[in-house]
C-alpha cells in the first residue's frame, strides 16, 4: 500500500517500522454531541486504510483516543449540570453506536484523555526540565515553541508567521486558533472559574491539561517513541499535529509518526457545515429521512480522501442505487468471513480494484472498477476478489448481507448438532472440521445452531 504522506507530500509505501505490525494512532472524536457526517468521513477513510492494509496480509494496531476533557466538554457539561465523566460517556456510548452502524473496525486501543492525566503531567514535567516549557504567573505552562527548530515543518509554517516569545494565552487562551495566531501553546492551564470541579491537582497548583497534550501522552504509553503513521482530519494539521510532533519530540526523542494521513474535509453546500444554516447532519438526522448508515458510508467514501468532498442528496440517492445493484450482482454467493479473506489469495477479474484502493486509498477508482467487472465475474476467485473490495471499502450489501446456506451445509450441521447431542465428540468434530473446510462454521446456542460463513 502506498500513501500520501503530509509531512514530505509524497507517496510513501506503508510498512511497519516494527517488522510486526502497523502501528497507528488516529485522533478521536470530542464527546460532547454526536459526531457529524464530515466527522465521519474522516474515520470511514481511517477505516479504509485499516482494512486495505489488513486484507492485503498486515497486522496493524489501531489506536484511537476518546477527548473527554477539553474546552468544549467543560463547557457543556457545567451547562448541562452534569459531571463531565456522566456527560461525556453519553456522546462517547453514541458514537460507538454510530460507528458500528457504519461498519468501522474497533480499535484495539481506546484510551479516554481524563483518565490520563498523570501521564500527561509527566511529560509537562519532561518538557519543564528539559527546557521546552515554562510556567507562568498563574500555574499555567506554555510549550515554548523557539526552543523546537523544526516547529511548523509539518503545516509548513514560515517563520516569519511565528510569534516567538508571546503565548496563546494573552489572547484567548483556546485550544484552538490558526496559523496567523502561531505562539507559545498552553500545556496546563490553570484552575479557573468556570471550569467548575473538573481540575486536577499539578506540580503547579490545580488545573487541567491542554487539548493539544493528550494524544502525545497516550501515543507514548500505547505505541512508544517512534510508530507509523498518524492520522485525523485536514484541520488538525496546524495547530493541533504540529503541537503533538513538538511536544513529543522534545520530550521523547524519537522519531514520532513516521507518515502523516490527513482527510480532507466534507462540505455541504459548498461550505463548512454548520448548525445555525442547517446543514450539520448527524446519522440520526439521515435516518429520520430514511437514509441507512450504509449509504451514508457509500457517499463518504465515494471521493479521493484528498479532494474535499460536497455532500448532496443526490449523492445519498445514487448511493442506493449503486448498493442496490451491487447487492442485485452478487446475490446468492457466499459472502466470506473478514478473516477469511485476510488470508488473501486470487483476487480474479477484480485484482485491479483492489490495487487502486492500494494506490493512495483511490476509493472511487476501486468503485469505478468493481463495477466496470461485474459482469464479467464468474469464478471463485472472481467472488472473493469481489467481496475483498467490498470489505476493503467496509461495505455491507443489504441482500447479500445473508448469505444462503447450501443444502449439504444444512445437512453437515444437522449430522454434527445430533453427534453433539448423542455425545458422540469424536464424529461431532469430524463434521465440524469438514465444514470448516468447506468455509463454513457452526454456532451453538441455547435454542440450537446456525451455521454461517466462517
Ligand atoms: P472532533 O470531534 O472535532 O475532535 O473531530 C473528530 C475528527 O473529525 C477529527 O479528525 C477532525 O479533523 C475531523 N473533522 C472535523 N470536521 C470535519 C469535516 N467537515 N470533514 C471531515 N473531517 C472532519
Ligand atoms: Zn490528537
Amino acid at each position: 500500500m502506498r500513501l500520501f504522506d503530509t509531512l514530505t507530500r509524497e507517496l510513501v509505501p506503508l510498512e511497519p517500522v516494527d517488522g510486526k505490525s502497523f502501528r497507528f494512532y488516529c485522533c478521536g472524536p470530542t464527546v460532547y454531541g454526536p459526531a457529524h457526517i464530515g466527522n465521519f468521513r474522516t474515520f470511514v477513510m481511517q477505516d479504509v486504510l485499516r482494512r486495505g492494509l489488513e486484507l492485503g496480509g498486515m497486522k496493524t494496531k489501531h489506536v484511537r483516543n476518546i477527548t473527554d476533557v477539553d474546552d468544549k466538554t467543560i463547557r457543556d457539561s457545567v451547562a448541562a449540570g452534569r459531571t463531565l465523566e456522566n456527560f461525556t460517556a453519553e456522546w462517547r456510548d453514541k458514537f460507538h453506536v454510530d460507528c458500528e452502524a457504519l461498519n468501522c473496525l474497533k480499535p484495539q486501543i481506546e484510551p479516554s484523555a481524563a483518565k490520563h492525566v498523570p501521564e500527561q503531567i509527566a511529560m509537562i514535567e519532561d518538557l519543564v526540565e528539559k527546557g521546552h516549557a515554562y510556567a507562568s504567573d498563574d500555574g499555567s505552562v506554555y510549550f515554548k515553541i523557539s526552543s523546537f527548530a523544526e516547529y511548523g515543518k509539518l503545516s509548513r509554517l514560515e517563520t516569519r508567521e511565528l510569534d516567538l516569545g508571546h503565548t496563546q494565552n494573552e489572547r484567548a487562551n483556546s485550544d484552538e486558533y490558526d496559523k496567523d495566531n502561531a505562539a507559545d501553546f498552553v500545556l496546563w492551564k490553570s484552575r479557573r472559574e468556570e471550569d467548575g470541579e473538573n481540575f486536577w491537582e499539578s506540580p503547579w497548583g490545580q488545573g487541567r491539561p491542554g487539548w493539544h497534550l493528550e494524544c502525545s501522552a497516550m501515543i507514548l504509553k500505547y505505541l512508544g517513541e517512534t510508530f507509523d503513521l498518524h492520522g485525523g482530519g485536514e484541520d488538525l494539521i496546524f495547530p493541533h499535529h504540529e503541537n503533538e510532533l513538538a511536544q513529543s519530540k522534545c520530550s521523547c526523542g524519537g522519531e514520532f509518526a513516521r507518515h502523516w494521513f490527513h482527510a480532507a474535509h466534507l462540505l455541504v453546500s459548498g461550505k463548512k457545515m454548520s448548525k445555525s444554516s442547517g446543514t450539520l447532519y448527524t446519522l440520526s438526522d439521515l435516518a429520520e429521512e430514511g437514509w441507512s448508515a450504509m449509504e451514508v458510508r457509500y457517499v463518504l467514501i465515494g471521493s479521493n480522501y484528498r479532494k474535499q468532498l460536497n455532500f448532496t442528496m443526490e449523492s445519498l440517492h445514487a448511493a442506493r442505487e449503486a448498493l442496490g445493484k451491487l447487492a442485485k450482482a452478487a446475490s446468492g454467493q457466499k459472502v466470506p468471513g473478514y478473516r477469511e479473506l485476510c488470508k488473501g489469495g486470487d483476487l480474479g477479474v477484480f485484482a485491479g480494484a483492489f490495487e487502486k484502493l492500494n494506490e493512495d486509498l483511490n476509493t472511487a477508482g476501486a468503485l469505478g472498477e468493481l463495477f466496470g467487472n461485474l459482469k464479467a465475474a464468474s469464478s471463485e476467485a472472481d467472488w472473493r476478489g469481489f467481496f475483498t473490495v467490498l470489505a476493503s471499502l467496509g461495505l455491507v450489501l443489504p441482500e447479500a448481507e445473508k448469505a444462503e446456506v447450501p443444502a449439504e451445509i444444512e445437512e453437515l450441521a444437522r449430522l454434527r448438532w445430533e453427534a453433539r447431542q448423542s455425545k458422540d465428540w469424536a464424529a461431532s468434530d469430524r463434521y465440524r472440521d469438514e465444514l470448516a473446510t468447506k468455509g463454513w462454521v457452526v454456532k451453538d446456542g441455547r435454542e440450537g445452531y446456525e451455521v454461517v460463513p466462517s
